[in-house]
């Protein structure tokens, strides 16, 4: 009898299994694909890797504004997928590392009980579960995925040549990091948001910066737009990134009636489902769908169903998000208009990359950094970020705010010079 069988091996359940092997707890880890899931296999990992490529890219194309004549640089597609696969499998070969003592089964689970699934014909019996099975690409109903012309994320990824045109549906955050990554390998890239403006959920002020900036790199950009209004035959392929589905789709679950709602499973504040013996974590509950919040919820899942001490709930307040655009995104707690339309009386201080020593110093001077403080308290209550390691600097704030410092206690930390976070230490001078 396992104390834990955790279906699905992505961050919510590696972490989720991690933790369990941590308590000495007999646990059983069922992944139908790969290791890693979503995030490592077909997301964030293979996302990022390219797009590193594309930076070292404009970076030897831009050499000689450092002093460094170099020639016309030339781009190996192949290379760079392969170099993306390398870092893939080695990150799984450590994940496998990580798991010794967790016992793994690749298969694809069915539940017969609520304590009781199948593994291709091996029946094992648990005293919890917990479901992680994350989410897949979005369709469209009239633009069904072909894995030809109408693509998603995950087959543009494994894709071998660089598209010469590309139509993104959805300017979100994954359809703009892929509009900055292939504009920079030399697809001629055209967005459709059907939205106002790009990038939901951002800081306004920074959305119509990036929107800019993206302008500037020759993509088009339509907003407010309707599908019909393209035409298709302009581009060789189309990608759909219009956010994610979760439709947990395990073999039996209705058997053992675990409550779920157009294909979210439905949690408590402890990520407990309706079944006192299941929990469900990640992408599958369809909460904040980033993989540090699913690794963050597989984790008190586990403490959740084994800590004597009580129950803890699941907090989304201080989740940052990264947006790995040229340059980078990156927010945590309330933007300014969230503060306005909770009718906080709210203080802003901002910096200016460009009056950065560290930006100038690597020519990345494209950049805008936000605090927002209640007025009356002095109160950190988010921050926005765009600018050369956004995603980096992130990390200060979101410690900051989880900390509950105020503006005089963040003043008061001395930052090193000259580097891209003392971007923190000018916003609040
Ligand atoms: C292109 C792209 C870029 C992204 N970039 C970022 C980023 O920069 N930062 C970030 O935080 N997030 C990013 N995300 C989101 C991130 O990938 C997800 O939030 C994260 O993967 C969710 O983890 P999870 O464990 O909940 O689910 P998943 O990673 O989806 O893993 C679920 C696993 O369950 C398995 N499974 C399902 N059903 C069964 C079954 N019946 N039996 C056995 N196994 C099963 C699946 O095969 C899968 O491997 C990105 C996503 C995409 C698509």
């Amino acid at each position: 009898m396992y104390d834990l069988a955790i279906i699905g091996a992505g961050w919510a359940g590696y972490n989720a299994a991690l933790r369990a092997k941590e308590s000495n707890l007999k646990v059983a880890l069922i992944e139908k694909a790969f290791i890693g899931g979503v995030c490592l296999n077909s997301g964030c990992i293979p996302a990022k890797s390219l797009i590193q490529s594309a930076r070292v890219l404009n970076l030897v194309k831009k050499s000689s504004d450092f002093g460094i004549e170099s020639l016309e640089p030339h781009l190996n597609f192949l290379k760079v997928q392969q170099r993306k696969n390398k870092i893939v499998e080695g990150l799984r070969s450590g994940m496998q590392f990580m798991l010794r003592g967790v016992d793994f089964f690749n298969a694809e689970a069915k539940i017969i009980s609520s304590q009781e699934i199948d593994l291709n014909g091996k029946i094992i019996k648990t005293k919890f579960i917990l479901l992680a099975t994350g989410s897949a690409p979005q369709e469209l109903e009239q633009l069904k995925f072909d894995g030809k012309k109408i693509i998603s994320s995950s087959d543009i990824l494994s894709s071998d040549e660089i598209p010469s045109s590309l139509l993104i549906i959805g300017g979100g955050a994954i359809g703009c990091e892929f509009a900055g990554l292939f504009a920079s390998l030399g697809t001629k890239v055209v967005i459709l948001e059907k939205r106002s403006s790009l990038l939901p959920g951002v800081d306004s002020e920074i959305a119509r910066k990036i929107e800019n900036i993206l302008r500037r790199k020759g993509i088009g950009i339509s907003t407010n737009a309707d599908l019909l209004s393209v035409n298709l035959k302009d581009f060789s392929r189309v990608l759909v990134c219009v956010g994610r589905s979760v439709k947990i789709s395990i073999p039996g679950l209705e058997k053992i009636k675990v409550e779920v709602d157009n294909g979210r499973v439905i949690v408590d504040e402890y990520l407990k489902t309706s079944l006192d013996n299941v929990y469900a974590a990640g992408d599958c509950t369809a909460q904040v769908m980033l993989a540090h919040f699913a690794a963050y919820q597989g984790r008190l899942a586990v403490d959740n169903m084994f800590n004597k001490d009580g129950p803890k709930s699941s907090d989304s307040l201080n989740v940052p998000s990264c947006i790995y655009t040229d340059p980078e995104v990156a927010f945590v707690g309330l933007s300014e208009e969230a503060a306005l339309e909770k009718n906080i009386d709210i203080n802003i201080n901002k910096f200016d990359f460009l009056g950065l020593g560290m930006a100038r110093v690597i020519g990345e001077t494209q950049g805008l950094l936000k605090i927002i403080s209640d007025k009356n308290t002095g109160s950190i209550l988010g921050a926005s970020i765009m600018g050369p390691k956004a995603t980096e600097i992130i990390g200060i704030l979101t410690l900051a705010l989880s900390s509950k410092l105020n503006l005089k206690q963040l003043r008061s930390a001395i930052f090193a010079h000259p580097t891209l976070s003392e971007s923190i230490s000018e916003a609040l001078r």
